[in-house]
């Protein structure tokens, strides 16, 4: 998959999104259709040290991102149709030395979105973290957790009554 840098999308209007209610609180959806593999936004907020946890927070250079809205309402799902991107850019050649590189996060789709459809990623937590997904796809793992993790998750889990929440 071929994704471009933000310096190419910057003459593309973003943030074509708005929150609504969902199945799981409030979401992030889509107020017009957008192609495969496309910038939806960038994603603002405030930069934490490593190891902060909090509800919405994201691994972000080295450290955390505790977003701004309206991309913290993103909600999960085991089948997504975003994912969130971090690059790392530099100033140019001449000031490159004497500057810290710049991070930013930015979220993509990664297929085809119809208008009004709700925009998810793939959590990715570890098995400690994990909660029970409600997210309704067919390849639903049943929780919060990411893929290869997921074998110590149902581990953690297995005397946990069913469906229970
Ligand atoms: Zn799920």
């Amino acid at each position: 998959m071929e994704i471009l840098p933000p310096s190419f999308h910057r003459r593309v209007r973003y943030d074509r999104v708005y929150v609504a209610d969902s199945p799981n609180g409030r979401g992030l959806f889509t107020s017009a259709a957008l192609g495969s593999n496309r910038a939806v936004g960038r994603v603002y907020g405030q930069k934490k040290p490593s190891g902060w946890r909090s509800e919405y927070c994201m691994e972000f250079a080295g450290g955390a991102l505790e977003p701004d809205p309206p991309y913290r309402f993103i909600n999960h799902s085991c089948d997504p149709n975003c994912i969130l991107i971090e690059w790392e850019l530099s100033r140019g050649e001449e000031t490159q030395r004497s500057n810290e590189p710049i991070y930013e996060m930015w979220l993509h789709t990664l297929r085809p979105v119809k208008k009004g459809e709700e925009l998810t990623i793939d959590y990715g937590w570890e098995a400690e973290a994990s909660i029970r997904c409600n997210c309704r796809s067919p390849k639903c793992r049943g929780w919060i957790c990411r893929i290869d993790d997921l074998p110590r998750c149902l581990e953690m889990h297995k005397d946990d009554i069913p469906n229970g929440r």
